[in-house]
């Protein structure tokens, strides 16, 4: 190792370690993100400002890993707790009455289209599901809207860190990530603005069950099992909250991260933003488009998520190493 790299390393990692705890464990793909600004630095060492530059590279790079876990960490925790929620309100469904309703109906068949076809049953199973006492709805309701809140939060809370990172005196990132994220619930929390998106979600939360145990139980029928067989997979299925609802949850998620994000960028009178893909086996051709005609003006980026499970990121622009103007961060 040439000692620029030696230097540049030990600049790097102080960097990284000044956004906090929360950086560790270091995430996936980060060792590459550090080979590719060594590299860099090898190519600037007679620079007077490369230490700095680094560290700085540095700072951004940890504060990637800290949203990345602290993402990760606040999507599983409400994806459980909607699901459970979920789980909740779909176990007061009338599963055998739906059954023998299905069963009537395909006796009773005198036109060509399959009455117990998928569509048929969640179109039966969808009234049912609105109709879920008002306790069940209300806690699943409420476990989407805290989603949306603390997501908002957090979207926020990420664009700041990353602007931050990038500032003189950027030291202070490492303490302040919960403070700003509290301001940032107890400020979404009081405007309350977020229930209408929160009732948004739900509809398609229950649009989405209907319709896989409606495709569930007319493939059951259609294959002839019984009418406990049917029941006891409808029961799995419910059980583990449906895997639309922790797909849309998901969805809601990476929506509000992406408008926290986008909000705070546009309080702070950014010009430009960086579409970013997060490099991983999810991203598809569209990501990848997208985040090749970076950089977009704040108001034309495409907003993430683009599909579901995406999970790209706008970004402020020109945070990489070829990017970094190094006399004007030294001045600082
Ligand atoms: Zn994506």
């Amino acid at each position: 190792m040439s000692q620029t790299r030696s230097f540049a390393r030990s600049a790097l990692a102080a960097g990284y370690a000044d956004a906090g705890d929360d950086a560790f464990p270091i995430p996936a793909g980060t060792a590459a993100t550090v080979d590719e600004i060594l590299d860099w630095a090898e190519t600037h060492g007679d620079d007077e400002h490369l230490i700095e530059a680094t560290l700085i590279l540095g700072r951004v790079t940890g504060a990637w890993a800290v949203i990345f876990n602290r993402r990760a960490r606040l999507s599983s925790e409400y994806i459980a707790a909607a699901t459970a929620a979920a789980a909740a309100l779909a176990a007061e469904l009338p599963l055998r009455q739906i059954i023998a309703d299905m069963e009537r109906r395909r006796a009773a068949r005198t036109e060509a289209v399959d009455p117990v076809a998928a569509g048929a049953a969640a179109a039966q199973i969808l009234p049912l599901l609105r109709q879920s006492s008002p306790q069940a709805r209300s806690a699943l309701r409420d476990a989407i809207h805290q989603a949306l809140v603390e997501a908002g939060a957090e979207g926020r809370t990420d664009a700041w860190a990353l602007l931050s990172a990038t500032r003189p005196g950027a030291g202070v990132v490492a303490v302040n990530w919960d403070i700003q994220f509290r301001q940032a619930v107890d400020a979404l929390s009081q405007l309350g603005d977020l229930w209408a998106e929160a009732d948004g979600w739900l509809a398609d939360i229950l649009d989405g069950l209907a319709g896989q145990l409606g495709g569930l139980l007319a493939a059951g029928m259609a294959n002839g099992d019984s009418t406990a067989d049917m029941i006891s997979a409808a029961q799995d299925l419910l059980g583990a909250g449906g895997d639309a609802t922790e797909l849309i949850v998901d969805h809601a998620i990476a929506t509000a991260l992406s408008e926290g994000s986008l909000a705070l960028y546009q309080s702070e009178g950014l010009a430009q933003v960086d579409f970013i893909t997060a490099g991983d086996d999810r991203v598809d051709q569209e990501c990848s488009d997208a985040e090749a005609d970076s950089p977009y003006g704040v108001g034309d980026a495409p907003v993430p998520p683009l599909h579901f499970r995406c999970r790209c990121v706008l970004a402020p622009a020109n945070l990489d190493p070829g990017s970094l103007d190094l006399a004007a961060e030294g001045d600082g």
